[in-house]
């Protein structure tokens, strides 16, 4: 496959292009005596090696006594993906007069070969090969990078690194004295500590939600950050250092199947949680198609073993995916749907954080600990507004269930409750009257004439009516009564704690209130059906006798009371 190295070699050439126009003022060596915890990029010199020639050291060291070596001018150097093998150059020098011990830190961790040489007054004091690609290497330290350990003699010396590596190549390179190493360890640890705490107790807390709620989003959430949480293990070497593995597979796949996870499980979250389905069919069914190719195309190069196509299909999806994300938020905001103003925050930060940690690794912004990590940081906040647009959608259908109960139970015209709340809510009414031996009465009451109420004026000014006198009833009941809609123009009170005689006076009451309501300017009566529980052993019989006090009051005449006192029964007209 000779034209795939030459179209490497081009590619990297092109990318070193603004080095070479812009150039940068000299570098001096690194002053050993002066620890800092930059990365070095600036004082390194590089050289690709021809095509179809590998260079020995005194080869890249002849070179670089000729000049052929270019400058870079990032923190760190980025030579695109896989670049061809190349070698990097770095001067020190120890102006002490003692041997000093410097560790270098050499990333990323998932570097397939780096040949270090430590040359001192043109003798090789030291060499070491690091990188994954074969057991016998020196092995990278979880979320730290190699680390070689380099004793330097007093005065000037260089550093020479060969690196063959088939992946995305940022090239971190460090100096540390003992105290920083320490440090930097203690920080990876804390903040992975921190990262790896925070998001599985979001998946932990999700996953539960998801077992007692059966929401879908929440385990498409929890799929996503689990994601993410695993391909963040594999590229920082966690996942190799505590499976206790030196698989090299794991590293170069295990990235970017975790990767292509994330988009695959972060979209399958968007299209559910917006609910892509039922507002763009097409575009919904389009992504779906778009990434379970993309995924079945990673796994096939895969299984090929093809590392090079593998990232060249998983980099540009996995830098698209945060864009399509905020499209997707801004589509649904459009359409207005309020959780989308979460979803597109949260999408919005992890793009940020994305698009921050590349650019500085790429050299366009400076490369400091927040950039770098800007990405983890980004996740965070993602996963976080994630988590409260899925509580404030969960609210909102929480919302909606009680609205849509509350309107199954009251009649839509008067607001009061309808006969099937009035059989959910009589039951332990009537129970407890009945284990206590507590009194309880119903009023049965219907508009006298009511039908000649709609003929003369019209069914709105019925309706009118019907809405006045039904809060004429809730007025006038008392908290815990019952005020029901019974049918037509037919209502019904049922009271705990009210003996007959008080039931028979708040009938009353109402029957004169009923006289003075005049609803739309028209004058209106009711009849009313008193009973009390006496001797009733279920509530429909009870309800049946008001029914019948009723129907006597309207033999009656209309507009009085009839109350069943035992056999006999009182009109008070
Ligand atoms: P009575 O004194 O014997 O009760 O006579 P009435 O005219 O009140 O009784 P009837 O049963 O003959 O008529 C009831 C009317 O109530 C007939 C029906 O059209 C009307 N009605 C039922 N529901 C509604 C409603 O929701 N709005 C309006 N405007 N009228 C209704
Ligand atoms: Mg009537
Ligand atoms: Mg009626």
């Amino acid at each position: 496959m000779k034209w795939t190295a030459l179209l490497r070699y081009v590619l990297a050439l092109l990318l070193s292009l603004p080095l070479l126009v812009l150039g940068t003022p000299a570098q001096s060596a690194v002053d050993l005596t002066q620890p800092s915890y930059e990365h070095l990029g600036q004082q390194l010199h590089y050289l690709f090696e021809p095509v179809g020639k590998s260079f020995s050291l005194s080869d890249a060291m002849a070179a670089h006594q000729d000049g052929q070596f270019l400058r870079s001018d990032a923190s760190i150097l980025h030579l695109g993906i896989a670049p061809p093998a190349h070698w990097v150059s770095l001067d020190l020098n120890n102006s002490s007069t003692i041997t000093l011990t410097r560790t270098l830190e050499l990333g990323p961790i998932w570097l397939n070969r780096a040949d270090v040489y430590l040359i001192h007054e043109q003798q090789v004091l030291q060499a070491v090969t690091a990188g994954s690609a074969e057991p016998s290497y020196q092995k990278a330290v979880a979320g730290q990078g190699f680390l070689v350990e380099l004793s330097v003699p007093p005065g000037p010396s260089a550093l020479y690194i060969r690196l063959h590596n088939n992946g995305t190549h940022p090239l971190m390179l460090r100096l540390l004295d003992d105290s920083q190493r320490q440090l930097i360890s203690t920080w990876v640890h804390y903040s992975q500590g921190g990262l790896y705490g925070y998001l599985l107790a979001l998946i932990a807390f999700n996953v539960m939600l998801y077992s007692g709620l059966r929401d879908r989003n929440s385990l498409n959430y929890s799929l996503f950050l689990a994601s993410f949480i695993l391909l963040n293990l594999t590229y920082t070497g966690h996942s190799n250092s505590w499976l206790g593995t030196d698989s090299f597979y794991l590293l170069r796949y295990g990235i970017a199947l975790f990767m292509i996870s994330m988009v695959w499980t972060g979209l399958h979250f968007a299209r559910h949680f917006l609910d892509l389905k039922s507002h763009y069919p097409t575009l919904d069914r389009s992504l779906s198609w778009m990434t379970n190719s993309i995924v079945l195309c990673v796994v096939l190069l895969c299984i090929a073993q093809e590392p090079i196509l593998v990232q060249y299909v998983t980099f540009p999806a996995l830098g698209t995916f945060p864009l399509i994300m905020v499209l997707l938020g801004l589509l649904m905001l459009s359409k207005g749907l309020l959780a989308a103003r979460y979803f597109l925050a949260a999408a919005a930060f992890g793009m940020l954080g994305t698009a921050t940690t590349n650019l500085a690794v790429w050299g366009v912004l400076p490369f400091t600990p927040l950039t770098f990590h800007a990405i983890e940081i980004g996740i965070l906040i993602e996963a976080t507004l994630l988590a409260l647009a899925l509580a404030y959608q969960m609210r909102q259908h929480q919302v909606a269930r009680l609205q849509a109960e509350h309107m199954a139970r009251t009649d839509p015209l008067t607001g009061l409750l309808n006969r099937r709340a009035f059989f959910e809510f009589s039951d332990s009414l009537w129970s407890t009257a009945l284990r206590n031996r507590r009194p309880l009465s119903v009023i049965m009451l219907d508009i006298d004439n009511f039908k000649e109420i709609n003929d003369q004026h019209s069914h709105a000014t019925g309706d009118l009516v019907l809405i006045a006198l039904s809060s004429l009833l809730q007025d006038m009941a008392r908290h815990g009564d019952l005020s029901v809609r019974w049918g037509g123009e037919e209502f019904l009170l049922l009271l705990p704690e009210t003996s007959a005689q008080q039931a028979q006076q708040l009938a009353e009451r109402l029957r004169r209130a009923v006289e003075r309501l005049k609803p739309a300017g028209l004058e209106i009566s009711a009849s009313f059906g008193v009973c009390q529980k006496d001797q009733h052993a279920h509530l429909d019989s009870l309800i049946n006798a008001a029914d019948q006090q009723l129907y006597a009051a309207k033999a009656a005449g209309r507009n009085c009371v009839f109350c069943a006192n035992g056999q006999n029964a009182t009109a008070l007209p």
